[in-house]
């Protein structure tokens, strides 16, 4: 039977800003697949049998593709109980979490995202810094300005189809906060998540679109809104993708060689 494969946050790289859950994953792990980002004090954690495997990819130095981990992350559910697959900060935040969770759905293998500390906090709280202010900052904006597509920032930061909303406070007129999103640009088919109490052992997920965000209506406080593409449950967000690529594909091949290179620039 095939294993199970934790995705854990090492958080920005003091052993003493790792989650107690990530700790105690390490001190078990049989096997760990590491980012380059990862320190040596965080991976001194694992018993010495452990096998530690440096999967990074950093500055160009390409040690592995991402096909290459992916594949090897399965390999490894396939021989171990569990495999500790280890990515700095948060795995969720700029850590290509998308391909390795499509890839174990695809082998049917079951994983747990456990988070970490991002870089964005641990900056702020090194600088001195609030990221939000009552008066002065209501949004948060995560961005990176590198991307698969190759694409300046000016081409996404303000494009709602390409960004994840975080949104904080949403209830309890998840209607009204619907509308608003809407009214701001957004669509009303845009895939949301409401998650109530994540993380505690009455957590709670439900998945709609902005259209129906109103029946999210008399979910359980404290709870958090994800809004944007990446919401929607991950084979229906994989399978549009795919279709998309297919529909560009087939357009590609009635054209000429300029509007294949226009397709390409969009391709992840
Ligand atoms: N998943 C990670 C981000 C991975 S992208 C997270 O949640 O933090 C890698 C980038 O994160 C680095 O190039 C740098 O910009 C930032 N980063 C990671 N650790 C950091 C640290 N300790 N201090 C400052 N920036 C850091």
């Amino acid at each position: 039977m095939a294993g199970k494969v934790y995705l854990v946050g090492a958080g920005p790289g003091a052993a003493d800003l790792l989650t107690l859950r990530a700790a105690a994953l390490l001190r078990e792990a049989r096997v760990v697949l590491h980012d380059d980002l990862v320190p040596a004090e965080i991976l001194a954690l694992c018993p010495p049998a452990a096998e530690i495997i440096n999967v990074g990819k950093r500055c160009g130095r390409h040690s592995r593709t991402q096909e290459q981990i992916n594949a090897l992350m399965v390999w490894c559910a396939g021989v171990h109980e569990t495999v500790v697959r280890l990515k700095s900060g948060d795995p969720t935040v700029f850590g290509r979490l998308g391909e390795e969770m499509e890839a174990l759905q695809r082998a049917g293998i079951a994983f747990e995202i456990v988070p970490g500390i991002t870089a964005a906090s641990a900056a702020a709280a090194a600088a001195n810094i609030t990221l939000t202010h009552r008066r002065s900052a209501s949004a948060l904006v995560t961005i990176t300005a590198h991307n698969a597509r190759d694409e300046g920032m000016a081409q996404t930061i303000f494009d709602p189809l390409r960004t994840t909303f975080a949104i904080y406070m949403p209830g309890p007129d998840y209607g009204r906060t619907a509308r608003e999103l809407i009214d701001s640009g957004l669509e009303s088919k845009t895939p949301c998540a409401v998650v109530s109490n994540a993380g505690r052992t009455n957590q709670e997920v439900r998945h709609l679109t902005l259209a129906d965000l109103n029946k999210a209506r008399g979910i359980a406080a404290p709870a958090l809104l994800i809004v944007g593409k990446v919401a929607a449950p991950a084979f229906q967000a994989e399978q549009e993708e795919q279709a998309l690529f297919a529909h560009q594909a087939t357009q590609a091949s009635h054209s000429d060689a300029d509007r294949m290179g226009d397709m390409r620039t969009v391709q992840p």
